[in-house]
C-alpha cells in the first residue's frame, strides 16, 4: 500500500472534496437512503440505526413506507404491474435479461430497431439512436460530434453529463449565464469575431448545449430565443430533454411540443428513458446523417453493453401509451394529471409562503431552504411524517441556496399533495422557512 509517510497521498485523502467531507460530517442521513420495492407513488425505505449515519450504517430489519416525492416518475410508469410490467416480463421470457454484447457486435436486436423507430417518430425527428445510459449518452456523444477547433457553448447550469462530455471532446468550451439569451449572444459575438474580420469564422463547428427543463431549478429553456439566435449566428443546437420529454407539452413530446416549435429547428434532441418512461438509458434524435455518424463514433455504444430487453419493452410500451396507440385515453389522462398536480403543488407551496423556483408547468419544484444546516433537518421532518424528499446542497447548488427538490408524478393523488402541503407547512414553521405570509388567494 502507498503510505502517507512515504510521501504518497492515500487514494481516499481528498478532504477538499465536498462529498467526502460530508461523509465525515455525518450529515448524510438524508442521502443514500437504501430502499426496497418499486419507486412509485410510495417508496419503501429500509430503516437503519440512527447512531451510525455513515455508509457502513446498520439496517434494523424493518421498513417504512413513505409518500414518494423523490423519484423522477413523472408519468407514473414506474410500477410492478400493468401493461408495461406485463410486456417486460414476456420480453424477458423471449430474450433473457441481457444481450451480453455491445450494439456494434451482436447486441442489436429487433427490439432496438423498433424502439429507435418509435422514439424518432415520437420526438418528431428523422432518426434516433438509443444508448444504455443517459449519462453515457451525453458523455460519449459530445466527443463524437465536436473536437479540436470546435466551440461548445454551454448553459452555466447544464447537467454534469453534458459538462463531462464537453470536457473530453477537446473543444473550446465557453458558458453563458443560465437561460440568459443576451449573455449567449454576447459570447457568440465575442467568440465569432475574436478580433477577426466578420467574414472569417475561426471555428470548425459551433454547438450550443442546453437542457429542456433544468432539474435543479425547474426552469425551462427559452427555446424560441435559442432558435432565433441559431438563425442569426448559424450554430448547431443540442437540447437535453431528460426531464422534459414525456413531461412537457400537450402531447408529452417535450419542449418543442410545449412551445409549438418544429423539432426540425433543432439539430439534436437528446433525452433519457429514466424519468417519464420509468425505464433506463438515453437517446439521440437527429437527422439520419448525424445519427449514422454517432453510431460509428461514440465510444459508449461501441464499447459498452447494449440496452437490455425488459428496458426496451418498458420504453416501447410506455411510449405507445403516451402516444395513444395502446390503452387509448390513458396516456392523455396521465399527462393531464401531471400538469394539474405540478401546478396544484406549486401554487399550494406559494400560498403557504415558501419560495419556490422554476416554471409554473415544471413537475420539478425546488423549494428553497437556503441554509445548509436545514438540509438534514428538513429531510428529517419529512421522514417523521412518512414522506421522502430529495434535498440538494453545495456543490450542486450555491452554498446558501440549499433546497428540496419535489418531484411531482401523475401517480400522486390530490390527497397525497394535500398531505405533503400540510407536512411542509409544519416543517416550514419549525425551520422558519416561510419568507412571506403567502401569496394572495387566486394569485
Ligand atoms: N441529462 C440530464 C439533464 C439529467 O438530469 C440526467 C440525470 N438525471 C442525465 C442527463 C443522465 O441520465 P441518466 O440518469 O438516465 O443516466
Amino acid at each position: 500500500h502507498l503510505r502517507e509517510r512515504d510521501g504518497y497521498a492515500p487514494l481516499y485523502s481528498d478532504f477538499d472534496n465536498f462529498y467526502i467531507r460530508r461523509l465525515q460530517l455525518r450529515i448524510n442521513d438524508c442521502f443514500r437512503r437504501p430502499v426496497t420495492g418499486v419507486p412509485g407513488r410510495f417508496i419503501t425505505l429500509l430503516d437503519r440505526t440512527s447512531e451510525d449515519f455513515n455508509l457502513s450504517f446498520k439496517l434494523t430489519g424493518t421498513t417504512t413506507e413513505t409518500l414518494n416525492m423523490s423519484s423522477y416518475n413523472y408519468l407514473g410508469f414506474a410500477q410492478a404491474d400493468g401493461e408495461c410490467a406485463d410486456a417486460a416480463e414476456q420480453s424477458i421470457r423471449k430474450y433473457g435479461i441481457s444481450f451480453c454484447s455491445s450494439r456494434a457486435d451482436i447486441g442489436t436486436s429487433d427490439l432496438h430497431l423498433d424502439v429507435e423507430k418509435l422514439v424518432a417518430n415520437f420526438v418528431g425527428m428523422e432518426a434516433a439512436s438509443i444508448h444504455s445510459m443517459g449519462f453515457v449518452t451525453n458523455a460519449s456523444v459530445f466527443p463524437a460530434l465536436v473536437g479540436k477547433g470546435c466551440l461548445l457553448i454551454s448553459d452555466q447550469l447544464n447537467h454534469a453529463s453534458i459538462r463531462f462530455g464537453a470536457r473530453i471532446s477537446g473543444s473550446v468550451i465557453d458558458m453563458f449565464k443560465h437561460n440568459d439569451m443576451m449573455d449567449l449572444e454576447r459570447v457568440l459575438r465575442e467568440r465569432i469575431s475574436q478580433g477577426q474580420p466578420r467574414t472569417h469564422r475561426p471555428w470548425r463547428k459551433i454547438l450550443v448545449a442546453v437542457e429542456g427543463l433544468y432539474s435543479m431549478e425547474g426552469t425551462m429553456c427559452n427555446l424560441p430565443g435559442l432558435v432565433a439566435l441559431k438563425k442569426k449566428y448559424k450554430f448547431a443546437l443540442y437540447v437535453d430533454e431528460a426531464h422534459s420529454i414525456g413531461a412537457l407539452g400537450p402531447r408529452g413530446r417535450g419542449v418543442c411540443d410545449y412551445f409549438g416549435i418544429s423539432p426540425s429547428e433543432i439539430d439534436i434532441l437528446m433525452g433519457t428513458f429514466t424519468k417519464s418512461f420509468g425505464a433506463n438509458g438515453g437517446y439521440i434524435c437527429a437527422s439520419k446523417a448525424i445519427v449514422d455518424k454517432i453510431r460509428v463514433t461514440n465510444a459508449g455504444t461501441i464499447f459498452g453493453e447494449s440496452p437490455t430487453p425488459a428496458v426496451l419493452t418498458q420504453i416501447a410500451t410506455s411510449l405507445k401509451i403516451i402516444a395513444g396507440e395502446i390503452a387509448p385515453g390513458q396516456g392523455e389522462e396521465r399527462l393531464q394529471r401531471l400538469a394539474f398536480n405540478s401546478r396544484y403543488l406549486r401554487l399550494g407551496l406559494k400560498r403557504l409562503g415558501f419560495i419556490v423556483y422554476g416554471h409554473d408547468d415544471s413537475p420539478i419544484i425546488p423549494l428553497l431552504l437556503y441554509h445548509p444546516a436545514k438540509i438534514p433537518a428538513f429531510s428529517h421532518e419529512m421522514l417523521k411524517r412518512k414522506i421522502s424528499v430529495v434535498v440538494v446542497g453545495y456543490p450542486a447548488t450555491p452554498l446558501i441556496s440549499s433546497r428540496v427538490r419535489l418531484c411531482v408524478s401523475a401517480a400522486h393523488t390530490k390527497d397525497d399533495l394535500d398531505r405533503l402541503l400540510a407536512a411542509c407547512d409544519q416543517a416550514g414553521d419549525v425551520l422558519q422557512l416561510k419568507f412571506s405570509s403567502g401569496i394572495a388567494g387566486g394569485a
